[in-house]
């Protein structure tokens, strides 16, 4: 019997409208072929939702995501230095989606100078100096709190080591600037330690972040989960994302203990919105994520295999990663590649 699934959708703004065509069409598909649908609840939010409703985030945005606990997010454009604040932070506080988990994976086909990564970033998405706390002292001198807790960071470890036991991970990194953040940072190690300790068939090891960015480049295959504060994971994701071709292809969840937004890790790329440029592929495997998360991993599966087929024959990529098609002529294809699937040659 065909199951229902109510889920909150933001189509976001810049590339978001495109990116999210592009997936609901294709998760649609999907869901027909293997016994699964689909009620999208949509909003707007950000600057395009101020326009029609006078909040940045409409209420009625909040109560469905409460009630569907499930929400695929395109990006929302965050301004800089100033205007409204981030709508994601904003969702990740309200929500309590403690743990950004972000899987970096090659694809099959796909031609970089880092062949088969595969490594995880946990991020933990609510404290540190993402906690907004900023003030003027007096003219001229501004101060910005970083908040770590306790409570948040070891939450954060345990969510990273759970995963790694569950999933044959074999090591957690927990990456700190504990020698000059010795109070902050040295909590959020002291936190990890711990629950390493609970963990012992895991290897447990501590980077220094700036070192981290310069072992990553030389040899990221000596990582297998990067265990971070929420800016570091940040900035780590970005460079994470070059190893197997760059932001369009990164997804990630917001994970909380009743609630999950699913959400790429790149931003709405204003640079190229609105010319069938944008590569769905880390809203898909974000969306993917999410399919896994509600039990529908027959349709996960068959979304990841015709990804993946459409990377491994190579004929119709989007620019970003070095083909010539737009991003309707790369559903499309995944679309033709899920109902005609080719076997995998040895
Ligand atoms: P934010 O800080 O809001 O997360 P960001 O700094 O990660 O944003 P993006 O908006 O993601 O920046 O874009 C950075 C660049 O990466 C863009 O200019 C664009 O060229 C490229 N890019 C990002 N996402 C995609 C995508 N899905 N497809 C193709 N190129 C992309």
């Amino acid at each position: 019997m065909t199951k229902t699934h109510k889920i909150t959708l933001i189509p976001g703004d810049g590339i978001g409208p495109e990116v999210s065509g592009a997936v609901v069409k294709i998760v649609e598909a999907a869901g027909a072929a293997t016994g699964a649908a689909f009620e999208w609840h949509r909003f707007a939010a950000g600057a395009e939702a101020f326009e029609t409703t006078g909040e940045y985030i409409p209420q009625a945005l909040y109560n469905s995501i409460e009630e569907n606990r499930v929400a695929l997010k395109g990006p929302v454009t965050t301004p800089v230095g100033g205007g409204f604040p981030s709508i994601n932070v904003t969702l990740r506080k309200k929500f309590e989606l403690f743990a950004n988990f972000r899987p970096v994976k090659s694809l099959p086909g796909l031609k970089t100078n880092y062949p088969n990564m595969d490594l995880i970033i946990v991020r933990e998405n609510m404290e540190d100096l993402y906690a907004g706390l900023e003030h003027v002292v007096v003219p001229g001198v501004v101060q910005a709190l970083k908040i770590i807790t306790e409570k948040g960071s070891t939450r954060i470890a345990r969510f990273a080591f759970e995963y790694a036991q569950k999933n044959g991970r074999k090591k957690v990194h927990a990456i700190h600037k504990a020698n000059i953040m010795k109070l902050s940072d040295g909590l959020f190690l002291n936190c990890a330690r711990k629950v390493a300790a609970e963990f012992p068939q895991i290897t447990y090891a501590e980077h220094i972040v700036d070192n981290t960015c310069m072992q990553l480049v030389m040899n990221p295959y000596q990582y297998d989960i990067l265990l971070t504060e929420n800016l570091y994971g940040d900035i780590l994701s970005d460079l994470c994302s070059a190893f197997v071709g760059g932001l369009g292809l990164v997804p990630g969840a917001n994970l909380g203990t009743d609630c999950a937004i699913f959400e790429a890790v790149h931003g709405s790329a204003p640079d190229i919105a609105g010319k069938d440029m944008a590569n769905p592929t880390a809203l898909l495997q974000s969306a993917v994520l999410m399919l896994r998360h509600i039990g529908e991993d027959a349709a996960a599966d068959r979304i990841q295999s015709g990804l993946e087929q459409v990377y491994r024959e190579g004929a119709t990529l989007t620019k970003d990663v070095g083909g010539k098609s737009g991003t309707k002529a790369f559903a499309d294809a995944i679309l033709q590649a899920m109902e005609m699937p080719r076997t995998v040659p040895a």
